[in-house]
């Protein structure tokens, strides 16, 4: 069966955008070139991620901040547990309520690498913690991570569903998932959060790939399966980049319009800081820039 296209008179679907803070001087000038291009698409928020151990606390806070002050962007702070005591948490999130920001993606985060998570003594030890944690401080919107292919290191599925759900009931309400290449694994995941009593949106995080081999080696440290055919599908690009960002468009064209079919009607996509797939899959969606918007003072 052909997937059928999205009516015109159909309702666009939502959708939010992650980017990362940048290092340097032109990676900064790329991320509001990149802000810039996609916030006419009117997304519901953007957000930023925080460093592995907090590392990029400030980089995050300043381009949340500037979002906050110089665009009519909603942003969103991704905000971790690990390696900090509860006061510095807590202090983080109150500078961010300080600086305008409603919104909080809550996180455990990850460990140094090979190393086994152990919470910080004195800190919030779970990303639930952290939920519960937000809710006395302010009346945050909070996000919360979700994993269709399980987390890496949970103990079963039923356990990790388990961890979703304690973060949902403690305050967040909507999950975002980890990236995943297999559409139906998605599916049947949110089949298992609503046999789980699980009303919350779990909106699908999209990926689009355009360097594969970068892409299966981060696949490998966050437990998302790769399927042989995207291997097979980007095999002799390596030296065509064009002909690469055609299929990767492709390969995101088809997956949320899979998910569209489907019924999903919101997604999150990882950027990666760089406007041209995100917005070829959005215009795909159905989404078009705002008539006359002026979303994007920044740059
Ligand atoms: P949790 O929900 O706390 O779960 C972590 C693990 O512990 C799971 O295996 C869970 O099943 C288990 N668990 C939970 N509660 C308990 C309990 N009470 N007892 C025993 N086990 C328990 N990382 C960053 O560093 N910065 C970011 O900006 C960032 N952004 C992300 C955005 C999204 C949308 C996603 C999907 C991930 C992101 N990550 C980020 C990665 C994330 O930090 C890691 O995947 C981390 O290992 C788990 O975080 P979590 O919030 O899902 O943890």
């Amino acid at each position: 069966e052909p997937l059928p296209m999205r009516d015109a008179a159909q309702p666009a679907p939502l959708l939010s955008f992650e980017f990362f803070p940048p290092r340097t001087e032109a990676l900064e000038q790329q991320l509001w070139a990149c802000i810039k291009r996609l916030a006419p698409l009117a997304p519901r928020f953007v957000s930023v991620t925080y460093g592995a151990g907090g590392t990029t606390h400030e980089r995050t806070h300043a381009t949340v901040a500037r979002l906050a002050r110089e665009t009519e962007l909603v942003p969103a702070a991704h905000l971790t547990c690990v390696g900090a005591t509860r006061e510095e948490v807590d202090a983080v999130a109150r500078g961010y309520w300080e600086a305008g920001v409603r919104h909080i993606v809550a996180l455990r985060g990850d460990p140094a690498p090979g190393t086994d998570y152990a919470p910080h003594p004195g800190g919030y030890a779970y990303a639930s913690d952290l939920v519960a944690g937000l809710r006395r401080i302010a009346d945050f919107e909070i996000s919360v991570a979700a994993y269709p292919e399980m987390h890496p290191t949970a103990r079963s599925p039923e356990d990790d569903l388990d961890s979703l759900k304690r973060k949902l009931d403690n305050g967040a309400t909507r999950a975002i998932t980890q990236y995943f290449f297999d559409t139906a694994t998605y599916l049947r995941f949110l089949d298992r959060c609503l046999a789980a009593g699980i009303t919350a949106p779990i909106v699908p995080g999209i990926m689009p790939v355009s360097n594969f081999a970068q892409a299966a080696r981060f696949s490998a440290m966050c437990g998302t399966s790769v399927p042989a055919w995207l291997g097979h599908l980007f095999e002799g690009t390596e030296d065509a980049p064009e002909i690469r960002r055609i299929v990767a468009s492709i390969v995101a064209a088809e997956q949320v319009r899979t998910l569209q079919a489907n019924g999903v009607d919101e997604f999150h996509f990882y950027t990666l800081n760089r406007p041209e797939l995100t917005h070829a899959i959005a215009h795909i969606l159905g989404v078009r820039p705002r008539p006359g918007s002026v979303a994007a003072q920044a740059g």
